[in-house]
């Protein structure tokens, strides 16, 4: 019996498009495993915070990056994200920790840093993999692309509905929301846009259910032989 190969599949989009809830999903259902690039830049930002670091300072900020031990381990709930050995799965869902992950993440260097540490991790396949530039900059020749989108309200609404933003109001999310997105989007370097060819689901209207069922779609007809 001939080994089936196992494929790079990459899912970018902007916050509360459902890429983790689909991410993990597909990979469940593929037996692959999922790694949620965001939850790294969370921890640099995490380590930042308790390290006194500006989030402004990239030259500090790669330094900390390198002194840092950021590790993904996949769970059938998510990722567990552990700082230096110390689970920190929760601690970076919270407010501040999202607002510095998304200013590190504009800096060429951490940036940098951040990519060659995902590509080692997905290299030998198997693997689902979500963030902002996963099929643009960590694997342009993933075997599946997917970009995920929805309507600005509707993100902000599956956000609230999310159990692990905690301490904050339906305002201060939404508010949260749009600077994030503004942010990940005109950023100098690896802008959120969709590689070229990447296939964009626009989740507004679809149900998780219906969006799993286009993912994996994509990635049955790659797997055709
Ligand atoms: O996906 P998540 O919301 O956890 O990501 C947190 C922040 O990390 C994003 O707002 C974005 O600025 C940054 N990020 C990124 N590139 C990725 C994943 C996340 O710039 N591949």
């Amino acid at each position: 019996m001939t080994e089936t190969r196992k494929l790079i599949i990459a899912i970018d989009g902007p916050a509360g498009a459902g890429k983790s809830t689909i991410a993990s999903r597909l990979a469940r259902k593929l037996g692959y495993v999922n790694l949620e690039s965001g939850a790294m830049y969370r921890a640099l930002a995490l380590k930042a915070i308790e390290w006194d670091t500006s989030f402004e300072d990239e030259a500090a900020l790669v330094k900390l990056a390198h002194e840092s031990r950021i590790e993904l381990e996949p769970t059938l709930g998510g990722n567990r994200v552990l700082l230096d050995g110390r689970d920190v799965s929760q601690r970076i869902r919270e407010i501040d920790v999202t607002e510095g992950a998304s200013r590190v993440s504009v800096h060429p260097q951490v940036r940098a840093w951040m990519v060659a540490r995902q590509q080692e991790m997905g290299k030998n396949g198997g693997i689902v993999m979500e963030g902002r530039d996963i099929g643009t900059k960590v694997f342009p020749h993933a075997d599946v692309k997917i970009f995920l989108d929805a309507d600005p309200e509707v993100r902000g609404r599956r956000r609230l509905e999310q159990q692990n933003v905690k301490g904050a109001s339906a305002e201060a999310l939404a508010a949260e929301l749009r600077e994030r997105d503004r942010r990940d989007r005109t950023r100098a370097i690896s802008p959120l846009v969709p590689a070229a060819d990447a296939t964009v689901l626009d989740s507004t209207a679809l149900t998780e259910d219906e969006v799993l069922q286009r993912a994996e779609d994509m990635v049955q007809q790659k797997l055709k032989p």
